[in-house]
């Protein structure tokens, strides 16, 4: 299983980088995981859209779905069979509201994509990858995925999330985990918490026993002390995601 790290920025795009999205590639089967604003672009350097075999979207905030309006350009202008659109439960109203706000025409989305809402107490499977997923501590429905692809070797990407146990188990020995650290300091009182910082997301890669961590979603410009904390937290050098980066799952 290939990992392309597509958009390695927080919901503030980090200077020439993009919001979340992620290529997962096993065998013929290219799989875009998230679509957030600047992800197309950088998808377009790394396959041609028409290669995509389907698209999931972990929860409906822009950083994670507003370039489908773009991926939705590149179906329609050259009239591209449907993709198949793995949408959360509470996703398809949110893309009929962005018509609405847009003016694009009613239905746009579902015409041009096949909308395929997942259930997330289910596994899903995806060409030769299953999906397993765990809802995450966060401020709309969310979903943290675990990726296999039947040999053994495992992904766990946690979306958006604050420390979170099911977080945790789902993520239970995977060989790679993604790990989110939008913040910089992790408020444990905080009452409406939903994001990790780097120590948060390093203690919950070594609770959950990953073996590779990929520190994601964080702003560029606090690269080294992300590196530096989650690293310290996990209790082994990490990997900062960056734009356009492949690692070997
Ligand atoms: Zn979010
Ligand atoms: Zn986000």
């Amino acid at each position: 299983m290939e990992l392309t790290v597509l958009g390695a920025s927080p919901a503030l795009p980090n200077p020439g980088g993009a919001s979340a999205g992620y290529l997962l590639q096993q065998g013929g089967t290219s799989l875009l995981v998230d679509c957030g604003h600047g992800v197309v672009s950088v998808l377009r350097t790394v396959i041609d859209v028409r290669d995509l075999s389907a698209v999931i979207i972990s929860h409906m905030h822009p950083d994670h779905y507003f370039d489908l309006v773009p991926l939705a350009y590149a179906y329609f202008f050259d009239q591209l069979p449907p993709v198949p659109l793995h949408l959360p439960p509470d996703g398809l109203p949110v893309l009929q509201a962005v018509e609405r706000a847009v003016g694009l025409d009613e239905g746009f989305f579902a015409r041009i994509f096949d909308v395929r809402p997942y259930q997330p107490e289910h596994p899903l499977t995806i060409g030769p990858l299953t999906v397993r997923f765990a809802p995450t501590k966060h401020f709309v429905p969310a979903y943290a995925m675990r990726f296999h692809n039947g040999t053994g070797r495992e992904l766990v990407y946690t979306s958006d999330t604050a420390y979170s146990q099911a977080v945790v188990d789902l993520a239970q020995g995977a060989s790679v985990g993604v790990f989110e650290s939008a913040v910089l300091r992790y408020q444990r009182d905080a009452e409406r918490q939903g994001h990790l910082d780097a120590r948060t997301a390093g203690a919950m890669a070594r609770q959950a026993d990953v073996g590779m961590l990929v520190v994601t979603h964080y702003p560029s410009a606090d690269a080294d002390s992300v590196a530096r904390e989650a690293g310290d937290a996990f209790g082994k050098p990490v990997i900062l995601a960056r734009e356009g980066e492949r690692i070997t799952v």
